[in-house]
């Protein structure tokens, strides 16, 4: 056996749950369940770019294909495959074994079966397709977004850019702070439970990469509306140790702006209100209805006391 095919074997090469046939062929089959569609999506991961090349790589493992998980979330779909394209450096058994286990913890957890890809020789790149079902026609668009709707998201935002500025050392978490931050950089969840439970609920979703007011953004833009969002409605974590004060730019910068949340942003009727404080209960996650969407394109951001911000300056000037 070649070594690539050895590695294939012993790294990424499990039972699957839902797949007729998975590693090992030249392609994978799978069917679709009667009434579905597929959401598919591809996220790919650069060490130095979106990663450091030294970091643990169990972690690294879960988070390239939670970051995936999410986009199927944010769609409604059920994530169910994925395939791994993997470019390493050369073959190191422990650093494969670790991000192999990191890897398939996630899909263990989300019922995610691998079920190919692609392993070669070069600079270490993570390249994750993912393919989820969801019912035909109820996919849940960034471009739904309807005048009135509420504005929700879910869990708290900022955590995982408090955790990155902390490593760069451009502010100092207390010990218990930076556990909390470090966890959701580099083991983010990905809310898939929520996604299917907004099926016939949201008129539009997004996870939240690139932070929420771009994020936001994206979903005003397709859906040719504008938001009104109120600041003292954003959760946030607060640390007893390190109190998160939005009335600090920088700190607000983190929370609104900073990325790798992998929470849903989404938007429903008024109507749906009371069904989503129900599904928050069902599911033990926070939501947080932040403001709500209106005619006038753009975004308005209403300060701790009340006071329009001005976005632009506070360097989201995607908004000018
Ligand atoms: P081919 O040469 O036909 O492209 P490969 O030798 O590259 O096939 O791969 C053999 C099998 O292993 C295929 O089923 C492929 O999908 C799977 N595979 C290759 N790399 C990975 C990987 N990193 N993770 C999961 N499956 C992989
Ligand atoms: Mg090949």
């Amino acid at each position: 056996m070649t070594p690539e095919f050895n590695l294939i074997k012993q790294y990424f090469t499990r039972p699957t749950r839902h797949t007729k046939l998975g590693v090992g062929d030249d392609a994978a089959l799978i069917s679709l369940s009667t009434g579905m569609e597929f959401a598919i999506s591809a996220d790919m991961l650069v060490a130095g770019t979106h990663f450091f090349a030294d970091c643990d790589a169990y972690k690294l493992g879960w988070k390239s294909l939670a970051v995936n998980i999410s986009d199927m979330a944010a769609m409604g779909a059920n994530a169910k495959w994925a395939t791994l394209a993997i470019a390493l450096p050369d073959i190191n058994a422990s650093w494969l074994a670790e991000f192999s286990r990191g890897f398939f913890a996630c899909a263990d957890s989300f019922n995610v079966d691998l079920i190919g890809g692609d392993t070669t020789r070069g600079p270490l790149t993570i390249s994750v397709q993912i393919m989820g079902e969801v019912p035909i026609g109820k996919a849940i668009k960034r471009s739904g977004a309807k005048v009135g709707d509420e504005i929700w998201v879910s869990g708290k935002l900022g955590d995982a850019a408090l955790a990155l500025a902390h490593i760069q050392s451009k502010l100092a978490l207390p010990e218990a702070a930076s556990l909390i931050c470090a966890k959701a950089l580099h083991a983010p969840q990905p809310r898939l439970a929520l996604g299917l439970a907004l099926r016939d609920i949201a008129n539009s979703a997004i996870d939240i990469s690139d932070g929420l007011l771009a994020d936001l953004g994206h979903i005003l833009e397709q859906s040719n509306v504008g938001a009104i969002v109120e600041l003292s409605n954003i959760p946030h974590s607060t640390f007893v140790d390190y109190p998160i004060d939005l009335h600090d730019e920088s700190l607000r910068k983190l929370v609104l702006a900073g990325g790798d949340d992998y929470e849903l942003c989404f938007t429903a009727p008024v109507q749906m209100h009371a069904e989503i404080v129900k599904i928050c209960e069902k599911i033990k996650l926070q939501l947080s209805c932040i403001g709500h969407i209106t005619s006038n394109t753009g975004l308005i951001l209403h300060g701790l006391e009340n006071e329009i911000l001005n976005i632009k300056e506070t360097g989201f000037d995607h908004f000018s």
